[in-house]
């Protein structure tokens, strides 16, 4: 049992996992720090909405503030409720409707979230702080270390780093993710141009999964608009938190086999571009537009992985969230999602260890046995979905690209 007073928790990344357990901890009273790679909270754009579903919104509630609860949905919107599925030339195949009831989901923008995770976590987030392994010689006090040569100690250390995990090797020694040969180029446009939105009326609010005649070969588009303005939301309800962002946007995803980006242009924003400008063409009019009038900074590359299920924790007084466990193609929007639960979850089970004095190692395991079976259901789900939809089946995919859209009307026209 640690019945110590100086318990701390140590978290390598600064993500929505790393961010969400931080607050769970700091509002239970537990010194917790959080270490981060990037040298500052906005250096990287990451200009893409999530939609937050039911667990994803529990466990922002059961994490933040009331206030910055509030913050997070006021400043989001209601998703859509429709996902379009349609040929090259946006010509519907067939639609899926979403039954969510009113406020069951909701789309935010990454980066707002995350600056709303931030909130009042003043002097707790290190930046510049890549984490490199732990060092267990005691195994009652570990050290979390870092790139620089430097280390801090911690009664317990949780790797929220990611699919790049530095620690995963250490903790979850069997369970590397998996390459798969897909990838996504994404990017964000403004919605409006000259006062007007780029994206026509029927596809105001929906997600549109338009499917090239090529195998494999696809593109995602959807609009992220904001619903209270974000710098009056802060000023009210986080003021001195910092809305980095408020102008509505189209986030879009070209799907592509991870073979047709050559590894020389993979940090190339510029080369991204025109890639995706390149294999747009034959498109309909309006994706070449999203893909020409994208702003740079916020084009990324994602290589698809998939996690593995962990057999063995080798660290008992260590462990992972979110991606650096369970990383899932973004095929059904559950990644984000998934890595709240798990913040929101071993938050509770460290809060509850700490308040009837259970051992902390029980803690930890009990959070690593529930977590494992909902987040590799949703990896599951998640690769399924995507080897369906990109896969080389001939005859689903000609049923798609080629019968379905025929049946149906015009859904934008090409002027
Ligand atoms: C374009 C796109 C759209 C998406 N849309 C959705 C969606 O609609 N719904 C949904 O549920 N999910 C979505 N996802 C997935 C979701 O964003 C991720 O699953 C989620 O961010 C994972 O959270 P995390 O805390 O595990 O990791 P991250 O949020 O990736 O955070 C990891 C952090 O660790 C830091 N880090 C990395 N290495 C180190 C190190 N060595 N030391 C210290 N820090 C380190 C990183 O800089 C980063 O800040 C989407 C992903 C993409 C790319």
């Amino acid at each position: 049992m640690d019945t110590s007073t100086d318990f701390s928790v140590a978290i390598a990344g600064a993500g929505l996992s790393g961010l969400c357990l931080a607050q769970y901890l700091m509002r239970a009273g537990i010194d917790v720090h959080v270490y981060e790679r990037d040298p500052g909270p906005f250096v990287r754009q990451q200009g893409y909405r999530i939609i937050l579903d039911q667990y994803g919104l529990e466990a922002l509630r059961t994490s933040l503030p009331r206030p910055l609860y509030h913050l997070a949905l006021a400043t989001g919107d209601e998703p859509g409720g429709q996902l379009r599925f349609t040929d090259r030339r946006l010509r519907d195949a067939f639609t899926i409707t979403f039954k969510d009831k009113t406020h069951a989901t909701r789309q935010v923008d990454r980066l707002t979230l995350r600056s709303i995770l931030q909130s009042g976590l003043d002097g707790r987030i290190h930046y510049g702080k890549a984490a490199a392994g732990v060092d267990s010689s005691d195994p009652a006090r570990l050290r979390l270390v870092f790139s620089d040569g430097g280390s801090v100690p911690a009664s317990v250390i949780v790797g929220a780093d990611g699919v790049g995990s530095a620690l995963r090797a250490q903790i979850m020694p069997d369970a590397a993710p998996a390459n798969t040969p897909m990838a996504g180029i994404y990017g964000r446009t403004p919605l409006r141009r000259n006062g007007e939105s780029i994206i026509p009326e029927p596809l105001r609010t929906s997600g549109v999964l338009a499917i090239d005649d090529r195998p494999g070969r696809a593109f995602f588009f959807t609009s992220m608009r904001f619903g209270e303005n974000p710098r009056e939301a802060f000023a009210r309800l986080a003021p001195g938190s910092y809305a980095p962002t408020g102008d509505d946007y189209v986030m879009w995803g070209l799907l592509l086999r991870q073979e047709e980006v050559p590894t020389t242009i993979r940090r190339n924003l510029l080369a991204l571009q025109d890639l995706a400008s390149h294999m747009s063409m034959v498109f309909h009019p309006l994706v070449r537009r999203l893909v020409d009038n994208a702003e740079l900074d916020a084009m990324v590359l994602n290589l698809f992985a998939t996690g593995q299920r962990p057999h063995r924790w080798a660290l008992p007084r260590a462990t992972m969230m979110g991606d650096a466990v369970h990383v899932m193609p973004p095929f059904g929007a559950h990644g984000g999602n998934t890595a709240l639960r798990d913040a929101a979850l071993l938050g509770r089970r460290l809060v509850e260890a700490r308040a009837s004095g259970a051992p902390v190692e029980r803690a930890i395991a009990r959070y690593q046995d529930e977590m494992v079976p909902y987040a590799f259901r949703a990896v599951d789900t998640a690769a399924a979905l995507m080897r369906r939809l990109t896969g080389g089946a001939t005859a689903p995919h000609w049923v798609l690209t080629r019968v379905l859209p025929r049946l149906h009307r015009v859904t934008v026209p090409e002027a």
